[in-house]
């Protein structure tokens, strides 16, 4: 038998909500407001048809806008990468000279210079002694300075 409530009834099944679907692809739709977006395509989508999604995310559309947002997450992990490594030779460079005597302004004297970027690795990313005195030599002076007080510090204690 029929019934007035069985008969009314969507097939669709409107109970799940967009944050159900969002939840079942992470990364990929996100719900806002009760709405299901696609995020790499930025687009709202049907949240209440399973197959809605399907169809969309075979889309041509959908696959390249995908793989331009992979892209853009390595292209900008690789730049993080590329810039840590080169303050991490600076500052070290810095911290040798100063640590050993050596002017910093010898960085730009031929010879080193040959030296560090045909022998160093990241050599090449050493910039000139006055870009290493205004971008690095305060950093590591403040560093080697609380170091030292620490280490005062230390013995006084002792
Ligand atoms: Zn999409």
């Amino acid at each position: 038998m029929i019934t007035a409530s069985t008969a009314n009834k969507s097939h669709l099944p409107t109970k799940i909500s967009a944050k159900d679907r969002a939840k079942d692809y992470p990364g990929v739709l996100d719900d806002s407001g009760g709405k299901l977006f696609c995020t790499p395509c930025n687009c709202v989508l049907d949240h209440r048809r399973k197959s809605t999604l399907d169809d969309h995310f075979a889309t041509a559309k959908h696959s390249r806008m995908v793989k331009a947002a992979g892209e853009e997450a390595k292209k900008q992990l690789t730049n993080t990468e590329a810039s840590t490594s080169k303050m991490v030779i600076c500052e070290t460079w810095v911290a040798t000279c100063t640590a050993i005597n050596i002017p910093l302004s010898k960085s730009d004297h031929p010879a080193l210079r040959k030296f560090l970027n045909e022998k160093v690795m990241n050599g090449g990313a050493i910039p000139g002694f006055h870009q290493l005195q205004e971008m690095y030599l305060g950093a590591v002076y403040e560093r080697e300075k609380e170091e030292l007080k620490t280490l005062l510090a230390e013995n006084l204690l002792l």
